[in-house]
Protein backbone atom coordinates (compact mmCIF):
# COMPACT_ATOMS: atom_id res chain seq x y z
CA UNK A 1 0.00 0.00 0.00
CA UNK A 2 1.22 3.67 -1.03
CA UNK A 3 0.17 6.12 1.46
CA UNK A 4 -0.11 8.41 -0.86
CA UNK A 5 -3.50 6.29 -1.79
CA UNK A 6 -4.54 5.34 1.58
CA UNK A 7 -6.62 7.22 4.07
CA UNK A 8 -5.17 9.30 7.17
CA UNK A 9 -6.65 11.69 9.06
CA UNK A 10 -4.81 11.92 12.24
CA UNK A 11 -5.58 14.44 14.96
CA UNK A 12 -3.29 16.76 17.15
CA UNK A 13 -6.00 16.76 19.84
CA UNK A 14 -8.31 13.93 21.22
CA UNK A 15 -12.10 14.43 21.29
CA UNK A 16 -13.32 15.88 24.53
CA UNK A 17 -15.32 12.75 25.50
CA UNK A 18 -12.49 10.13 24.85
CA UNK A 19 -11.86 9.60 29.08
CA UNK A 20 -9.49 6.82 28.35
CA UNK A 21 -5.99 6.32 26.45
CA UNK A 22 -6.76 4.13 24.13
CA UNK A 23 -10.08 5.97 23.04
CA UNK A 24 -7.92 9.34 22.59
CA UNK A 25 -5.24 7.18 20.51
CA UNK A 26 -7.55 5.39 18.15
CA UNK A 27 -9.56 8.45 17.54
CA UNK A 28 -5.74 10.68 17.25
CA UNK A 29 -4.62 7.83 15.04
CA UNK A 30 -7.55 7.76 12.73
CA UNK A 31 -8.94 4.15 13.56
CA UNK A 32 -12.24 5.25 14.42
CA UNK A 33 -15.04 7.70 13.94
CA UNK A 34 -17.86 8.36 15.91
CA UNK A 35 -21.14 8.54 14.36
CA UNK A 36 -23.45 8.77 17.14
CA UNK A 37 -23.46 7.67 20.96
CA UNK A 38 -21.23 4.10 20.68
CA UNK A 39 -21.77 4.18 16.77
CA UNK A 40 -18.34 3.99 15.25
CA UNK A 41 -16.89 3.90 11.77
CA UNK A 42 -14.07 1.78 11.54
CA UNK A 43 -11.31 3.62 9.53
CA UNK A 44 -9.18 2.10 7.32
CA UNK A 45 -5.95 1.59 9.82
CA UNK A 46 -8.45 0.40 12.51
CA UNK A 47 -10.45 -2.05 10.20
CA UNK A 48 -6.97 -3.96 8.91
CA UNK A 49 -6.63 -4.32 12.91
CA UNK A 50 -9.62 -5.95 13.36
CA UNK A 51 -9.78 -7.92 10.27
CA UNK A 52 -6.26 -9.03 11.66
CA UNK A 53 -7.39 -9.97 15.38
CA UNK A 54 -10.50 -11.75 13.54
CA UNK A 55 -8.27 -13.72 11.21
CA UNK A 56 -6.57 -15.26 14.80
CA UNK A 57 -9.38 -15.56 16.42
CA UNK A 58 -10.75 -17.71 13.50
CA UNK A 59 -7.65 -19.79 12.99
CA UNK A 60 -8.05 -20.98 16.33
CA UNK A 61 -11.82 -21.89 16.19
CA UNK A 62 -11.11 -23.88 13.25
CA UNK A 63 -8.47 -25.31 15.18
CA UNK A 64 -10.46 -26.33 17.86
CA UNK A 65 -13.04 -27.71 15.22
CA UNK A 66 -15.48 -25.21 15.66
CA UNK A 67 -16.89 -24.26 12.23
CA UNK A 68 -17.92 -21.02 10.53
CA UNK A 69 -21.20 -19.77 10.28
CA UNK A 70 -22.56 -15.79 9.43
CA UNK A 71 -26.30 -15.76 11.49
CA UNK A 72 -28.52 -12.28 10.39
CA UNK A 73 -27.88 -8.94 11.98
CA UNK A 74 -31.67 -8.86 12.05
CA UNK A 75 -33.54 -11.72 13.67
CA UNK A 76 -37.82 -11.76 13.66
CA UNK A 77 -39.09 -11.61 17.08
CA UNK A 78 -40.54 -14.98 17.13
CA UNK A 79 -37.81 -16.65 18.07
CA UNK A 80 -36.83 -14.35 21.05
CA UNK A 81 -40.20 -14.87 22.29
CA UNK A 82 -39.71 -18.36 22.59
CA UNK A 83 -36.53 -18.11 24.71
CA UNK A 84 -38.54 -15.65 26.72
CA UNK A 85 -35.62 -12.76 25.79
CA UNK A 86 -38.25 -10.62 23.65
CA UNK A 87 -39.96 -9.09 26.82
CA UNK A 88 -36.60 -10.17 29.03
CA UNK A 89 -33.77 -8.65 27.77
CA UNK A 90 -34.75 -5.26 28.34
CA UNK A 91 -33.62 -1.45 26.93
CA UNK A 92 -30.69 -2.98 25.62
CA UNK A 93 -32.37 -5.10 23.12
CA UNK A 94 -33.26 -2.86 19.83
CA UNK A 95 -36.45 -3.68 18.70
CA UNK A 96 -37.63 -2.50 15.03
CA UNK A 97 -40.59 -3.30 12.97
CA UNK A 98 -41.00 -3.78 9.34
CA UNK A 99 -43.83 -2.76 6.51
CA UNK A 100 -45.48 -5.48 7.41
CA UNK A 101 -45.41 -4.13 11.08
CA UNK A 102 -44.01 -7.54 12.12
CA UNK A 103 -41.35 -7.19 15.36
CA UNK A 104 -37.71 -7.94 14.35
CA UNK A 105 -34.34 -7.56 16.71
CA UNK A 106 -30.91 -6.45 15.65
CA UNK A 107 -29.06 -9.23 17.35
CA UNK A 108 -26.95 -8.40 20.54
CA UNK A 109 -25.76 -12.24 20.71
CA UNK A 110 -27.53 -15.28 18.90
CA UNK A 111 -28.42 -18.34 21.34
CA UNK A 112 -31.82 -18.02 19.64
CA UNK A 113 -30.54 -18.43 15.61
CA UNK A 114 -28.63 -20.97 16.99
CA UNK A 115 -30.76 -23.03 18.48
CA UNK A 116 -33.42 -22.56 15.97
CA UNK A 117 -30.97 -24.40 13.30
CA UNK A 118 -29.68 -27.29 15.52
CA UNK A 119 -33.17 -28.08 16.09
CA UNK A 120 -33.86 -28.17 12.44
CA UNK A 121 -29.88 -29.83 11.50
CA UNK A 122 -28.58 -31.90 14.21
CA UNK A 123 -30.87 -35.00 14.86
CA UNK A 124 -28.81 -37.78 15.82
CA UNK A 125 -26.15 -37.77 18.86
CA UNK A 126 -24.16 -39.07 15.99
CA UNK A 127 -24.04 -35.60 14.63
CA UNK A 128 -22.75 -34.06 18.28
CA UNK A 129 -20.50 -32.66 19.36
CA UNK A 130 -21.01 -29.57 17.10
CA UNK A 131 -19.73 -25.97 17.51
CA UNK A 132 -21.14 -23.21 15.35
CA UNK A 133 -19.70 -19.71 15.20
CA UNK A 134 -19.88 -16.42 13.69
CA UNK A 135 -18.04 -13.28 13.72
CA UNK A 136 -20.84 -10.68 13.06
CA UNK A 137 -21.92 -6.87 13.92
CA UNK A 138 -24.20 -6.94 17.11
CA UNK A 139 -25.73 -4.24 18.88
CA UNK A 140 -26.65 -3.38 22.29
CA UNK A 141 -28.40 -0.22 23.23
CA UNK A 142 -26.17 -0.15 26.34
CA UNK A 143 -27.37 2.47 29.28
CA UNK A 144 -23.87 4.13 29.34
CA UNK A 145 -21.76 3.16 25.89
CA UNK A 146 -18.25 4.50 26.91
CA UNK A 147 -14.69 3.77 26.18
CA UNK A 148 -14.71 4.21 22.46
CA UNK A 149 -15.41 0.97 20.73
CA UNK A 150 -14.95 -0.58 24.42
CA UNK A 151 -18.11 -0.14 25.27
CA UNK A 152 -19.88 0.40 22.12
CA UNK A 153 -23.68 0.17 21.18
CA UNK A 154 -22.54 -1.44 17.26
CA UNK A 155 -19.79 -3.71 17.90
CA UNK A 156 -18.52 -6.84 16.28
CA UNK A 157 -18.69 -9.76 18.32
CA UNK A 158 -17.27 -13.67 17.89
CA UNK A 159 -19.55 -15.92 19.25
CA UNK A 160 -19.66 -19.60 19.40
CA UNK A 161 -22.10 -22.24 20.48
CA UNK A 162 -21.52 -25.99 21.04
CA UNK A 163 -24.40 -28.71 21.11
CA UNK A 164 -23.60 -31.94 22.96
CA UNK A 165 -25.23 -34.90 24.17
CA UNK A 166 -24.98 -34.69 27.91
CA UNK A 167 -23.46 -32.29 30.23
CA UNK A 168 -20.18 -34.34 30.69
CA UNK A 169 -19.70 -33.95 27.08
CA UNK A 170 -20.46 -30.26 26.88
CA UNK A 171 -17.82 -29.44 29.24
CA UNK A 172 -15.17 -30.92 27.34
CA UNK A 173 -16.59 -28.66 24.60
CA UNK A 174 -16.19 -25.96 27.27
CA UNK A 175 -12.70 -26.87 28.28
CA UNK A 176 -11.34 -26.87 23.84
CA UNK A 177 -13.29 -23.70 23.55
CA UNK A 178 -11.53 -22.49 27.06
CA UNK A 179 -8.10 -23.77 25.69
CA UNK A 180 -8.69 -22.04 22.42
CA UNK A 181 -9.72 -18.67 24.04
CA UNK A 182 -5.75 -19.22 26.08
CA UNK A 183 -4.23 -19.59 22.53
CA UNK A 184 -6.10 -16.37 20.99
CA UNK A 185 -5.25 -14.03 23.77
CA UNK A 186 -1.58 -15.26 24.01
CA UNK A 187 -1.07 -14.67 19.91
CA UNK A 188 -2.75 -11.09 20.49
CA UNK A 189 0.13 -10.30 22.25
CA UNK A 190 -1.85 -9.21 25.48
CA UNK A 191 -1.61 -9.95 29.28
CA UNK A 192 -4.30 -11.32 30.54
CA UNK A 193 -5.93 -13.68 33.13
CA UNK A 194 -8.90 -16.35 32.49
CA UNK A 195 -11.37 -15.68 35.76
CA UNK A 196 -13.83 -17.75 37.29
CA UNK A 197 -17.51 -15.77 36.90
CA UNK A 198 -20.48 -15.77 38.48
CA UNK A 199 -22.93 -18.53 37.57
CA UNK A 200 -25.63 -16.47 38.78
CA UNK A 201 -29.49 -18.72 38.15
CA UNK A 202 -27.58 -21.44 36.09
CA UNK A 203 -25.39 -22.72 38.57
CA UNK A 204 -22.38 -24.66 38.30
CA UNK A 205 -18.67 -23.77 38.19
CA UNK A 206 -18.23 -23.78 34.06
CA UNK A 207 -17.88 -19.77 33.45
CA UNK A 208 -15.34 -17.78 32.94
CA UNK A 209 -14.26 -13.86 31.71
CA UNK A 210 -10.87 -13.69 30.49
CA UNK A 211 -9.99 -9.96 31.37
CA UNK A 212 -7.03 -7.96 29.83
CA UNK A 213 -5.25 -6.35 32.78
CA UNK A 214 -5.44 -2.60 32.80
CA UNK A 215 -6.02 0.13 35.37
CA UNK A 216 -9.11 1.70 33.30
CA UNK A 217 -11.12 -1.73 33.37
CA UNK A 218 -14.63 -1.91 34.33
CA UNK A 219 -14.17 -5.04 36.06
CA UNK A 220 -12.18 -5.76 39.65
CA UNK A 221 -10.58 -9.12 39.48
CA UNK A 222 -9.36 -11.41 42.49
CA UNK A 223 -6.27 -13.45 42.39
CA UNK A 224 -3.82 -14.77 44.50
CA UNK A 225 -0.36 -14.00 43.21
CA UNK A 226 1.53 -17.25 44.24
CA UNK A 227 -1.37 -19.60 42.61
CA UNK A 228 -3.65 -19.49 39.45
CA UNK A 229 -6.56 -18.80 41.68
CA UNK A 230 -8.38 -15.56 39.94
CA UNK A 231 -12.02 -14.88 39.95
CA UNK A 232 -14.34 -11.61 39.87
CA UNK A 233 -14.32 -9.69 42.64
CA UNK A 234 -18.32 -10.22 42.80
CA UNK A 235 -17.63 -13.91 43.46
CA UNK A 236 -14.16 -14.39 45.06
CA UNK A 237 -15.12 -16.09 48.22
CA UNK A 238 -14.48 -14.39 51.27
CA UNK A 239 -12.99 -17.13 53.66
CA UNK A 240 -13.18 -16.92 57.40
CA UNK A 241 -10.17 -15.74 59.16
CA UNK A 242 -7.18 -18.41 60.11
CA UNK A 243 -7.18 -17.40 63.70
CA UNK A 244 -10.48 -17.96 66.19
CA UNK A 245 -11.93 -15.74 67.87
CA UNK A 246 -9.94 -13.99 70.76
CA UNK A 247 -11.30 -14.02 74.11
CA UNK A 248 -13.91 -10.98 74.87
CA UNK A 249 -12.20 -8.97 77.79
CA UNK A 250 -14.52 -5.81 78.07
CA UNK A 251 -18.19 -5.85 79.20
CA UNK A 252 -21.30 -4.52 76.93
CA UNK A 253 -21.40 -0.83 77.22
CA UNK A 254 -23.92 1.66 75.61
CA UNK A 255 -21.64 4.39 74.61
CA UNK A 256 -22.96 8.30 73.48
CA UNK A 257 -21.34 8.66 70.04
CA UNK A 258 -23.69 11.74 69.57
CA UNK A 259 -24.02 12.47 65.76
CA UNK A 260 -21.58 10.01 64.84
CA UNK A 261 -23.41 8.26 62.44
CA UNK A 262 -20.50 5.95 60.03
CA UNK A 263 -18.49 3.55 61.27
CA UNK A 264 -15.43 5.55 60.38
CA UNK A 265 -16.42 8.37 62.45
CA UNK A 266 -17.78 6.31 65.31
CA UNK A 267 -13.80 4.89 65.36
CA UNK A 268 -12.48 7.99 65.06
CA UNK A 269 -14.58 9.22 67.81
CA UNK A 270 -13.77 6.23 70.26
CA UNK A 271 -10.32 6.23 69.24
CA UNK A 272 -10.95 2.60 68.10
CA UNK A 273 -9.40 1.01 65.00
CA UNK A 274 -12.26 0.99 61.92
CA UNK A 275 -11.77 -3.43 62.60
CA UNK A 276 -13.30 -3.21 65.57
CA UNK A 277 -16.50 -1.71 63.99
CA UNK A 278 -19.27 -3.12 62.06
CA UNK A 279 -21.96 -2.04 59.32
CA UNK A 280 -25.36 -2.76 59.22
CA UNK A 281 -27.10 -3.23 56.28
CA UNK A 282 -31.01 -3.53 56.21
CA UNK A 283 -32.72 -5.68 53.19
CA UNK A 284 -36.30 -6.52 52.73
CA UNK A 285 -37.81 -9.31 51.00
CA UNK A 286 -41.21 -9.15 50.10
CA UNK A 287 -43.48 -11.71 50.52
CA UNK A 288 -44.13 -13.91 47.43
CA UNK A 289 -46.41 -12.97 44.99
CA UNK A 290 -50.26 -14.33 46.11
CA UNK A 291 -49.19 -13.89 49.94
CA UNK A 292 -50.04 -11.02 51.88
CA UNK A 293 -48.30 -9.32 54.88
CA UNK A 294 -45.56 -6.86 55.23
CA UNK A 295 -42.12 -7.56 53.94
CA UNK A 296 -39.67 -9.70 56.20
CA UNK A 297 -36.86 -7.26 57.42
CA UNK A 298 -33.24 -8.43 57.62
CA UNK A 299 -29.77 -7.14 59.00
CA UNK A 300 -26.85 -7.89 57.50
CA UNK A 301 -23.55 -6.87 59.47
CA UNK A 302 -20.49 -6.87 57.91
CA UNK A 303 -17.08 -5.36 59.25
CA UNK A 304 -16.93 -1.70 59.75
CA UNK A 305 -13.87 -1.59 56.79
CA UNK A 306 -15.87 -3.85 54.29
CA UNK A 307 -18.36 -3.75 51.71
CA UNK A 308 -21.80 -5.99 51.35
CA UNK A 309 -21.57 -8.04 47.90
CA UNK A 310 -24.99 -8.08 46.68
CA UNK A 311 -24.29 -11.34 44.88
CA UNK A 312 -23.38 -12.86 47.59
CA UNK A 313 -26.43 -11.80 49.91
CA UNK A 314 -29.20 -12.87 47.43
CA UNK A 315 -27.39 -16.44 47.67
CA UNK A 316 -28.50 -16.69 51.40
CA UNK A 317 -31.62 -18.54 51.82
CA UNK A 318 -34.38 -16.18 52.13
CA UNK A 319 -32.73 -13.51 50.53
CA UNK A 320 -33.77 -14.17 46.98
CA UNK A 321 -35.16 -10.70 45.11
CA UNK A 322 -34.67 -8.93 48.42
CA UNK A 323 -34.31 -5.13 48.33
CA UNK A 324 -32.94 -2.35 50.72
CA UNK A 325 -35.27 -1.49 53.05
CA UNK A 326 -37.15 1.78 53.14
CA UNK A 327 -36.37 4.52 55.62
CA UNK A 328 -39.84 4.20 57.32
CA UNK A 329 -39.45 0.33 57.29
CA UNK A 330 -35.85 0.35 59.30
CA UNK A 331 -37.76 2.86 61.76
CA UNK A 332 -40.55 0.63 62.37
CA UNK A 333 -37.80 -2.29 62.90
CA UNK A 334 -35.40 -1.01 64.74
CA UNK A 335 -37.69 2.48 66.56
CA UNK A 336 -34.23 4.70 64.99
CA UNK A 337 -33.08 6.12 61.98
CA UNK A 338 -30.22 4.48 60.11
CA UNK A 339 -26.69 5.03 61.71
CA UNK A 340 -27.33 3.97 65.07
CA UNK A 341 -28.68 0.06 63.93
CA UNK A 342 -27.55 -2.61 65.59
CA UNK A 343 -28.56 -6.46 65.91
CA UNK A 344 -29.11 -6.56 69.74
CA UNK A 345 -32.69 -5.24 71.15
CA UNK A 346 -34.57 -4.06 67.92
CA UNK A 347 -38.04 -4.07 68.73
CA UNK A 348 -39.38 -5.42 65.64
CA UNK A 349 -38.74 -8.82 64.03
CA UNK A 350 -35.62 -9.16 62.64
CA UNK A 351 -33.53 -11.89 60.94
CA UNK A 352 -30.57 -11.10 60.85
CA UNK A 353 -27.09 -12.81 58.92
CA UNK A 354 -23.36 -11.65 59.54
CA UNK A 355 -20.39 -12.32 57.79
CA UNK A 356 -17.55 -14.69 58.13
CA UNK A 357 -15.06 -12.26 59.55
CA UNK A 358 -17.75 -10.73 61.93
CA UNK A 359 -18.20 -13.79 63.42
CA UNK A 360 -15.03 -13.93 64.78
CA UNK A 361 -15.20 -10.79 65.76
CA UNK A 362 -15.24 -10.21 69.78
CA UNK A 363 -15.22 -6.89 71.76
CA UNK A 364 -17.02 -5.53 68.71
CA UNK A 365 -18.81 -2.22 68.47
CA UNK A 366 -22.10 -1.78 66.83
CA UNK A 367 -25.50 0.28 67.34
CA UNK A 368 -27.47 0.40 69.72
CA UNK A 369 -30.83 0.82 67.93
CA UNK A 370 -30.70 4.04 69.86
CA UNK A 371 -30.18 7.86 68.57
CA UNK A 372 -26.61 8.41 69.51
CA UNK A 373 -25.30 5.79 71.22
CA UNK A 374 -23.13 2.49 70.16
CA UNK A 375 -23.06 -0.44 71.97
CA UNK A 376 -19.10 -1.34 72.77
CA UNK A 377 -17.53 -4.55 73.93
CA UNK A 378 -20.24 -6.66 72.17
CA UNK A 379 -19.84 -10.57 72.26
CA UNK A 380 -21.65 -13.50 70.43
CA UNK A 381 -22.96 -16.29 72.95
CA UNK A 382 -23.49 -13.60 75.71
CA UNK A 383 -25.14 -10.18 74.26
CA UNK A 384 -26.51 -11.84 71.31
CA UNK A 385 -26.76 -15.75 69.77
CA UNK A 386 -23.92 -17.62 68.00
CA UNK A 387 -23.85 -17.44 64.34
CA UNK A 388 -24.85 -20.61 63.08
CA UNK A 389 -23.76 -21.12 59.15
CA UNK A 390 -26.34 -20.76 56.69
CA UNK A 391 -26.26 -24.31 55.85
CA UNK A 392 -27.13 -25.41 58.91
CA UNK A 393 -29.72 -22.99 59.78
CA UNK A 394 -33.46 -22.94 60.10
CA UNK A 395 -36.78 -20.19 60.11
CA UNK A 396 -36.04 -19.55 63.49
CA UNK A 397 -32.42 -19.52 63.38
CA UNK A 398 -31.83 -15.91 65.01
CA UNK A 399 -28.16 -15.19 63.18
CA UNK A 400 -26.35 -16.51 60.36
CA UNK A 401 -23.18 -16.67 59.31
CA UNK A 402 -22.44 -16.42 55.62
CA UNK A 403 -19.48 -14.94 52.92
CA UNK A 404 -21.96 -11.91 52.25
CA UNK A 405 -19.09 -9.25 51.60
CA UNK A 406 -16.39 -8.32 48.96
CA UNK A 407 -12.90 -9.45 49.57
CA UNK A 408 -10.25 -6.96 49.97
CA UNK A 409 -6.39 -6.89 49.61
CA UNK A 410 -4.99 -9.16 52.36
CA UNK A 411 -7.26 -11.93 52.62
CA UNK A 412 -6.76 -15.33 52.55
CA UNK A 413 -6.87 -16.87 49.19
CA UNK A 414 -9.71 -19.44 49.02
CA UNK A 415 -7.51 -22.05 47.64
CA UNK A 416 -5.45 -21.47 50.83
CA UNK A 417 -2.46 -20.44 48.87
CA UNK A 418 -1.37 -17.25 49.89
CA UNK A 419 -3.17 -13.94 49.99
CA UNK A 420 -5.52 -12.11 47.62
CA UNK A 421 -4.36 -9.25 45.56
CA UNK A 422 -7.00 -7.33 43.14
CA UNK A 423 -6.36 -5.54 39.90
CA UNK A 424 -8.51 -4.51 37.56
CA UNK A 425 -9.70 -5.90 33.80
CA UNK A 426 -10.97 -4.69 30.84
CA UNK A 427 -13.51 -8.06 29.85
CA UNK A 428 -12.39 -9.25 26.34
CA UNK A 429 -13.88 -11.97 26.37
CA UNK A 430 -16.47 -15.01 28.52
CA UNK A 431 -16.96 -18.57 28.09
CA UNK A 432 -20.29 -20.14 29.57
CA UNK A 433 -21.78 -23.47 30.15
CA UNK A 434 -25.36 -22.62 29.65
CA UNK A 435 -26.74 -26.39 29.99
CA UNK A 436 -30.21 -26.87 28.42
CA UNK A 437 -31.54 -23.32 29.26
CA UNK A 438 -32.54 -22.20 25.38
CA UNK A 439 -32.43 -25.85 23.89
CA UNK A 440 -35.69 -26.26 26.90
CA UNK A 441 -37.12 -23.82 26.31
CA UNK A 442 -37.07 -24.13 22.06
CA UNK A 443 -37.55 -27.31 22.23
CA UNK A 444 -34.44 -28.27 20.58
CA UNK A 445 -33.69 -31.91 21.23
CA UNK A 446 -31.63 -34.95 18.93
CA UNK A 447 -32.23 -38.63 19.53
CA UNK A 448 -30.16 -40.30 22.01
CA UNK A 449 -28.33 -44.00 22.05
CA UNK A 450 -31.92 -44.99 23.64
CA UNK A 451 -33.81 -43.45 20.98
CA UNK A 452 -35.25 -40.77 23.10
CA UNK A 453 -35.50 -36.78 22.36
CA UNK A 454 -33.28 -35.43 24.64
CA UNK A 455 -32.59 -31.33 24.98
CA UNK A 456 -28.72 -30.45 23.49
CA UNK A 457 -26.60 -29.62 26.14
CA UNK A 458 -24.80 -25.94 25.42
CA UNK A 459 -22.36 -23.16 26.09
CA UNK A 460 -21.71 -20.18 24.65
CA UNK A 461 -18.36 -18.55 23.59
CA UNK A 462 -18.26 -14.67 22.73
CA UNK A 463 -15.17 -12.63 22.20
CA UNK A 464 -15.41 -8.86 21.89
CA UNK A 465 -13.05 -8.40 18.61
CA UNK A 466 -13.69 -4.37 18.53
CA UNK A 467 -13.26 -4.19 22.50
CA UNK A 468 -9.80 -5.82 21.85
CA UNK A 469 -8.86 -2.75 20.12
CA UNK A 470 -9.12 -1.11 22.98
CA UNK A 471 -7.63 -3.52 25.30
CA UNK A 472 -4.51 -4.06 23.18
CA UNK A 473 -4.27 -0.18 23.45
CA UNK A 474 -4.50 0.14 26.60
CA UNK A 475 -1.49 -2.33 27.59
CA UNK A 476 0.75 -0.81 24.70
CA UNK A 477 1.13 2.52 24.18
CA UNK A 478 3.40 5.72 25.53
CA UNK A 479 3.43 9.28 25.41
CA UNK A 480 4.11 8.79 21.49
CA UNK A 481 0.80 6.80 20.84
CA UNK A 482 0.60 3.05 19.99
CA UNK A 483 2.33 0.33 20.07
CA UNK A 484 0.66 -2.52 18.29
CA UNK A 485 1.46 -6.01 19.18
CA UNK A 486 2.97 -7.65 16.11
CA UNK A 487 0.50 -9.33 14.77
CA UNK A 488 -2.20 -7.11 14.68
CA UNK A 489 -0.66 -3.88 14.15
CA UNK A 490 -2.42 -2.05 10.90
CA UNK A 491 1.01 -2.44 9.14
CA UNK A 492 4.10 -4.58 10.13
CA UNK A 493 6.47 -1.89 8.49
CA UNK A 494 6.55 1.50 7.02
CA UNK A 495 8.89 2.80 5.15
CA UNK A 496 9.68 6.44 4.90
CA UNK A 497 11.28 8.17 2.16
CA UNK A 498 12.93 11.52 3.88
CA UNK A 499 13.22 13.99 0.83
CA UNK A 500 10.77 12.35 -0.98
CA UNK A 501 9.78 15.14 -3.88
CA UNK A 502 13.16 16.25 -4.29
CA UNK A 503 15.37 12.91 -4.25
CA UNK A 504 15.01 10.57 -7.10
CA UNK A 505 17.18 8.09 -5.54
CA UNK A 506 15.18 8.54 -2.09
CA UNK A 507 12.15 7.43 -4.19
CA UNK A 508 13.98 4.53 -6.24
CA UNK A 509 15.46 2.64 -3.39
CA UNK A 510 12.81 3.36 -1.34
CA UNK A 511 10.09 2.00 -4.00
CA UNK A 512 12.67 -0.86 -4.58
CA UNK A 513 12.23 -1.88 -0.73
CA UNK A 514 9.14 -1.72 -1.13
CA UNK A 515 8.37 -3.74 -3.73
CA UNK A 516 11.23 -6.32 -2.20
CA UNK A 517 8.66 -5.94 1.24
CA UNK A 518 5.40 -6.64 -1.12
CA UNK A 519 7.43 -10.00 -2.92
CA UNK A 520 7.97 -11.31 0.77
CA UNK A 521 3.96 -11.00 2.02
CA UNK A 522 5.12 -8.45 3.84
CA UNK A 523 2.29 -5.54 5.23
CA UNK A 524 4.53 -2.56 4.15
CA UNK A 525 2.89 0.87 3.48
CA UNK A 526 5.19 2.98 1.65
CA UNK A 527 5.43 6.66 3.17
CA UNK A 528 5.22 8.77 -0.44
CA UNK A 529 3.16 11.47 0.90
CA UNK A 530 6.09 13.85 0.78
CA UNK A 531 5.71 15.21 4.33
CA UNK A 532 8.33 16.41 6.34
CA UNK A 533 10.19 13.99 8.37
CA UNK A 534 8.91 14.82 11.61
CA UNK A 535 5.47 15.05 10.11
CA UNK A 536 5.84 11.65 8.99
CA UNK A 537 7.47 9.88 11.86
CA UNK A 538 4.88 11.49 14.42
CA UNK A 539 2.47 10.06 12.42
CA UNK A 540 4.01 6.77 12.49
CA UNK A 541 4.59 6.82 16.16
CA UNK A 542 1.23 7.72 16.97
CA UNK A 543 -0.68 4.82 14.70
CA UNK A 544 2.33 2.40 16.28
CA UNK A 545 3.39 0.76 13.09
CA UNK A 546 6.22 -2.08 14.76
CA UNK A 547 8.86 -1.27 12.54
CA UNK A 548 9.71 1.89 10.44
CA UNK A 549 12.55 2.06 7.80
CA UNK A 550 13.64 5.18 6.97
CA UNK A 551 15.23 6.13 3.53
CA UNK A 552 17.43 9.28 3.27
CA UNK A 553 19.73 10.67 0.88
CA UNK A 554 22.32 11.15 3.95
CA UNK A 555 21.81 7.54 4.49
CA UNK A 556 22.22 6.27 0.83
CA UNK A 557 25.55 8.00 0.16
CA UNK A 558 27.10 5.24 2.34
CA UNK A 559 24.50 2.64 1.32
CA UNK A 560 22.88 3.32 4.13
CA UNK A 561 19.26 2.83 5.52
CA UNK A 562 17.75 3.02 9.13
CA UNK A 563 15.70 0.80 10.88
CA UNK A 564 13.41 2.13 13.94
CA UNK A 565 11.63 -0.47 16.35
CA UNK A 566 8.39 1.42 17.49
CA UNK A 567 8.10 -0.78 20.56
CA UNK A 568 11.82 0.49 22.24
CA UNK A 569 12.36 3.35 19.61
CA UNK A 570 15.61 1.59 18.76
CA UNK A 571 17.36 2.35 15.81
CA UNK A 572 19.77 0.77 13.93
CA UNK A 573 21.63 1.99 10.73
CA UNK A 574 21.90 -1.26 8.12
CA UNK A 575 23.45 -1.21 4.53
CA UNK A 576 20.80 -1.24 2.16
CA UNK A 577 21.31 -4.76 1.50
CA UNK A 578 20.66 -6.24 4.52
CA UNK A 579 17.92 -4.47 5.72
CA UNK A 580 15.35 -6.83 3.99
CA UNK A 581 16.36 -9.74 5.52
CA UNK A 582 16.29 -7.90 9.16
CA UNK A 583 12.87 -6.46 8.09
CA UNK A 584 11.74 -10.26 7.38
CA UNK A 585 13.49 -11.62 10.98
CA UNK A 586 11.68 -8.73 13.00
CA UNK A 587 8.33 -9.01 11.35
CA UNK A 588 8.25 -12.75 9.88
CA UNK A 589 8.15 -13.64 6.26
CA UNK A 590 4.36 -14.57 4.97
CA UNK A 591 5.26 -16.16 1.78
P1 LIG B 1 -20.11 -6.60 29.83
O1 LIG B 1 -20.18 -7.16 31.21
O2 LIG B 1 -18.80 -5.91 29.53
O3 LIG B 1 -21.32 -5.80 29.44
P2 LIG B 1 -21.29 -8.91 28.68
O4 LIG B 1 -21.28 -9.90 29.77
O5 LIG B 1 -22.53 -8.17 28.37
O6 LIG B 1 -20.09 -7.87 28.88
P3 LIG B 1 -21.12 -10.96 26.67
O7 LIG B 1 -22.57 -10.98 26.42
O8 LIG B 1 -20.49 -12.09 27.36
O9 LIG B 1 -20.72 -9.59 27.37
O10 LIG B 1 -20.39 -10.68 25.28
C1 LIG B 1 -19.15 -11.29 24.89
C2 LIG B 1 -18.06 -10.28 24.72
O11 LIG B 1 -18.47 -9.19 23.90
C3 LIG B 1 -17.64 -9.62 26.02
O12 LIG B 1 -16.70 -10.42 26.68
C4 LIG B 1 -17.03 -8.32 25.54
O13 LIG B 1 -15.68 -8.52 25.19
C5 LIG B 1 -17.82 -8.00 24.29
N1 LIG B 1 -18.81 -6.93 24.54
C6 LIG B 1 -19.93 -7.00 25.29
N2 LIG B 1 -20.57 -5.83 25.27
C7 LIG B 1 -19.85 -4.98 24.50
C8 LIG B 1 -19.99 -3.62 24.09
N3 LIG B 1 -21.03 -2.90 24.49
N4 LIG B 1 -19.04 -3.08 23.28
C9 LIG B 1 -17.99 -3.81 22.86
N5 LIG B 1 -17.80 -5.09 23.22
C10 LIG B 1 -18.71 -5.68 24.02
MG1 LIG C 1 -23.24 -6.28 28.82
Amino acid sequence: MKASQFHFATLKEAPADAEVISHQLMARAGFIKRLAGGIYTYMPFGLRVIRRIENIIREEMNRAGAVELLMPLIQPAELWEESGRFSAYGPELLRIRDRHNRDFIVQPTSEEVVTDIARQDLRSYKQLPKNLYHIQTKFRDERRPRFGIMRGREFTMKDAYSFDRDKEAALISYQKMFDAYIRIFDRLGLQFRPVAADTGAIGGSARHEFQVIADTGEDAIAYCPDSDYAANVELAEAVAPAAPRGPATEPLVHTPTPGQARCEDVAAFLKLPLEKTVKSLVLAVDPAEGETGSATIWLLIVRGDHSLNEIKAGKVPGLAGFRFATEAEIVTTFGTPPGYLGPIGAPGPLRIVVDRTVAAMSDFVCGANEKDVHLTGVKFGRDLPEPVPAEQAGADTDVIVADIRNVVPGDLSPDGKGVLSIQRGIEVGHVFYLGTKYSEAMNATFIDTDGKPKPFEMGCYGIGVTRLLGAAIEQNHDDRGIIWPLGIAPFDVAICGLGWAKSEPVREAATKLYEACLAKGIDVILDDRGERPGVMFADWELIGVPIRINVGDRGLAEGKVEMVRRADMSNESLDIDAVLEAVVAAVGAKS
